[in-house]
């Protein structure tokens, strides 16, 4: 290829980063990556109305977190206004754009209109310059829009990466508008905000995309954008559409079904390794590989085997994945994860040597850091087994044989073998077997009757703790 190679992620930010733009950003970020190319940050904040500077805060966040690095940007549509006038100007004076000095009254008439003649409703292009037509004087008390001179035939074609070939009939799409109206107070003449369709043109060109992959939602905006593309003379990058995200029930994964923001995952306790491998394999294969690399993805993702159509997602597998790279995690940056989890139940614990040894022992038992936190805050916060459990586990005949694991407890070396030898002898003493009596000290001491070994697991309590909670016997 020799070409550069140059993608972007444009995210609104009217809320944080949705898990299909961020599926979005990592093929945009995988195949610049792959090709040797950039990769572009873009935050298209024209929807003033919407943006906020909290979500633009959320998705750098989660960018961030998900080691998306970006080579350039972040870039703010809203700070290039000056660039869409004179684009717009340059259209005007071309004459492929145009001023509309229409009413929403007017706009609504002309639809009732169509509609009462069973047509379907367009915008009629009454203030469209045409050779020969007389366009009424522009009313001075309206702010006109800037409407484009869509093609009013033809069909616009192109190759989707992932979806092959598609056509669409300029009779299909209208005069869009590519400026909003100016402010009611600002001087005649004034120009407005640019429309998504037209900022995005701009801005790929001037950026000189070469591979736009986005969500299929914006397969009916191609046409558009591929017509002001020629309008504009711009070279036309190449699009993809990736298909929606379908949640477990088959329908559109929304908000109301359950996480859908990159944020919501992290606090749930997933790895940004584990996200990536997911959403990597949500709408792309490499042959029957699962689990993979950030790294083996960028060597593989060369644009091809993109799906045509919907993944569903499946948070079993997510959770699948992630107990995957939990495993093969760093123990001190376990203990770091945890800590964080923990301090945000407000449970401080400030020993990462004993987290690290601590997550060690439960991490091949956990989907998550908050399942592990959930097994580490019993050596920081008090445990209450429920009354099922003490019932079933601590039965009369054991209750002296824990007095006396106590009193060994009390004087042996405490670490695994001390402990052992601890259990050992007290089982000795009281005719007891290990099924008898370790669940009886896990539930006392842990609040559950089952954990991995239970001399190690003591061993990374303080001996205090321990003789504590047997001593509620
Ligand atoms: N701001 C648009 C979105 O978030 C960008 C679409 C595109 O990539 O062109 O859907």
């Amino acid at each position: 290829m020799s070409l550069t190679v140059r993608t972007r992620i444009a995210p609104s930010p009217t809320g944080f980063l949705h898990l299909g733009t961020a599926r979005t950003a990592l093929y945009s970020w995988a195949y610049a990556r792959h090709y040797g190319g950039k990769f572009v940050l873009r935050i298209e904040d024209t929807d003033v109305a919407r943006s906020t500077q909290d979500s633009v805060q959320q998705i750098l966040d989660s960018m961030q977190w998900l080691g998306l690095n970006y080579d350039e940007g972040p870039v703010y549509q809203m700070q290039r206004l000056a660039r869409y006038h004179a684009v717009a100007e340059a259209m005007i004076d071309a004459g492929t754009a145009y001023r509309c000095y229409c009413t929403p009254q007017e706009l609504d008439d002309m639809r009732e209109a169509q509609r009462a003649r069973g047509e379907k409703t367009h915008y009629d292009r009454r203030w469209r310059p045409m050779p020969g037509k007389r366009l009424p004087p522009p009313p001075e008390s309206v702010q006109p829009v800037v409407r484009f001179c869509n093609p009013e035939d033809g069909i616009v074609s192109w190759n989707d990466l992932v979806k092959g070939p598609i056509n669409i009939s300029n009779h299909e799409v209208d005069d869009l508008i590519i400026l909003r109206p100016a402010q009611a107070d600002a001087p005649a003449g004034s120009l407005g905000v640019p429309t998504y369709n037209f900022a995005v043109v701009v801005d790929d060109w001037d950026m000189s995309i070469t591979h736009v992959f986005r969500g299929d939602e914006h397969i009916n905006n191609t046409p558009w954008q591929i017509n002001i593309f020629r309008a504009l003379g711009a070279p036309l990058p190449q699009f993809g559409h990736c298909p929606i995200i379908l949640g477990d029930d088959g329908q559109k994964l929304s908000k109301r079904r359950g996480a859908v923001s990159v944020t919501a995952y992290e606090e749930a306790g997933y790895l940004p390794e584990a996200m990536l491998n997911y959403l990597a394999r949500l709408g792309w294969s490499h042959g029957d590989d699962e689990i993979f690399s950030v790294g083996q993805m960028v060597q593989w993702f060369d644009g091809s085997h993109l799906a045509k159509s919907p993944a569903q997602w499946d948070p079993a597998k997510l959770a699948w994945v992630n107990s995957h790279y939990i495993k093969q995690a760093d123990d001190s940056r376990l203990a770091a994860l945890v800590q964080a989890q923990l301090a945000s139940r407000g449970v401080a614990a400030s020993d990462l040597a004993q987290l690290a040894q601590a997550s060690a022992l439960f991490k091949d038992r956990c989907s998550t850091i908050v399942e592990l936190a959930d097994w580490l805050a019993m050596y920081f916060v008090p445990v209450a087994a429920t009354e099922a459990e003490l019932q079933a586990h601590v039965a009369d005949a054991v209750r002296p044989a824990l007095q006396s694991l106590r009193d060994a407890l009390a004087t042996a070396p405490w670490d695994k073998a001390g402990i052992a030898a601890a259990m050992k002898q007290t089982m000795a003493a009281h005719g007891l077997k290990m099924p008898q009596l370790a669940p009886a000290v896990r539930v006392l001491v842990c609040g559950r009757a089952q954990t991995p070994s239970i001399d190690a697991v003591l061993a990374l309590f303080a001996r205090d703790m321990v003789l504590t909670r047997l001593q509620h016997v």
